[in-house]
């Protein structure tokens, strides 16, 4: 099998499952027994919340696990809404955000919140100065994505965080950083809210974390229960769950500077052999290095992925959280009706090899050669 979908979801390392099993089988305590099997599994539990921290640059006692990114991304929305709930019911975002934020937003709307979405031209940009000028005195959270999903695209969140004080000082920013992980540090970034998952770096699927910044005062938990997680998340910790995050984690530290750049130099490979196959045209300016968005203008995409799937190449048609809709992403990028139809994205890990790039460009050439286009 070629895969090609690491923003999807990406392998889990052998050492990442052998953590995850050692807890499981051994390890087996609840952190909030007081015997020595649970006060044991606490500091464990603080120890990888220390290594996830650190990937994510901000301070161990700021950073909660969730269960997954878009718990972390519904939470805090809610949270800094809650917390802005005597300034005004007005959220900025963009209409690209991965439907965690999206869908939050709408639920807000029913309950009686106004919500800009920031259109992307059609490369897929937004500027700071386009969310900075969105921002009232009424706006209670702005939530923009660090890196998109489906196109590359990287916003500009520090320059955001340091443009808002200044129109407001109170809106509070939430930044969705699962696609950045773990190429950013939170204290750099300046948001107040970031939210990230460990499925997308090597981690198990089911687990999540979001750090809370110093400017969320009494954040309203999430979950109401024993009190674990600072009192904000109650529930169990996911014991096993978070010793193979913080254990992906750590292996995409140990190689940070190496997997970037091979993997920036796999997408210009993988770009200059899709581009050169006829009707293939770039979609956006991403410049994640894990992420290349093109379309094969006039062939929908949904029965490419479905060819190259046939021959064990995993592709997406945008993101797999759409399961087979129409992509939101694209829709906004207005982009001439056969160019939006034939849009894929694929993208790459540190595992990747450019013999993977080369069957998928194989593949896509015999499709783009047998068929004709459908519209
Ligand atoms: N945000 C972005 C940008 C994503 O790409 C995804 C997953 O595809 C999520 C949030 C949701 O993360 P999870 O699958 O952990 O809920």
């Amino acid at each position: 099998m070629i895969y090609l979908d690491y923003a999807a979801t990406a392998p889990v390392p052998r050492s990442v499952a052998d953590a995850m099993y050692e807890v499981l089988a051994g390890q087996y305590g609840n952190p909030s027994s007081q015997y020595s099997l649970g006060t044991e599994m606490k500091k464990r539990v603080e120890g990888w919340r220390a290594a996830v921290a650190a990937a994510m640059g901000c301070p161990a006692e700021r950073l909660f696990f969730t269960s997954c990114g878009t718990e972390g991304d519904n939470w805090s929305l809610r949270a800094a809404a809650w917390q802005n709930r005597h300034l005004g019911r007005h959220i900025v975002t963009t209409a690209v955000e991965h439907s965690a934020v999206l869908e939050t937003c709408r639920q807000l709307e029913q309950e009686g919140y106004e919500i800009t979405r920031l259109e992307p031209d059609q490369d897929g940009r937004i500027t700071a100065a386009q969310v900075l000028e969105a921002v009232r005195p009424d706006t209670a959270a702005v939530s923009i994505m660090l890196v998109n999903n489906e196109l590359g695209t990287i916003y500009p969140i520090e320059e955001i965080a340091w443009g808002l004080p200044a129109r407001n000082p109170k809106t509070l920013l939430h930044t969705d950083a699962v696609q950045g992980f773990t190429a950013f540090s939170a204290k750099d970034l300046g948001a107040d809210l970031v939210s990230v998952s460990a499925h997308k770096i090597g981690g198990p699927k089911g687990v999540g974390a979001v750090y809370v910044g110093p400017r969320l005062r009494n954040p309203r938990p999430l979950l109401a229960g024993g009190g674990q997680e600072g009192g904000l998340r109650s529930g169990t910790e996911a014991t096993a769950q978070i010793a193979g995050f913080a254990k992906a984690a750590q292996l995409r530290m140990e190689r940070l500077e190496s997997d970037r750049a091979w993997l920036a130099e796999l997408r210009a490979y993988a770009q200059e052999r899709l581009l050169a196959i006829a009707d293939m045209v770039p979609v956006g300016r991403g410049t994640a290095p894990h992420i290349l968005a093109v379309s094969l203008a006039g062939w929908p995409s949904q029965n490419i992925v479905n060819d190259l799937g046939s021959q064990g190449i995993c592709i997406s048609a945008g993101s797999a959280c759409h399961q087979g809709k129409p992509s939101h992403v694209v829709a906004a990028l207005k982009l001439p009706k056969r160019t939006a139809a034939g849009v894929i994205r694929l993208s790459f890990g540190p595992e990747t090899t450019r013999a993977d790039v080369d069957a998928c460009a194989g593949a896509l050439r015999r499709h783009h050669d047998s068929r004709l286009p459908m519209l």
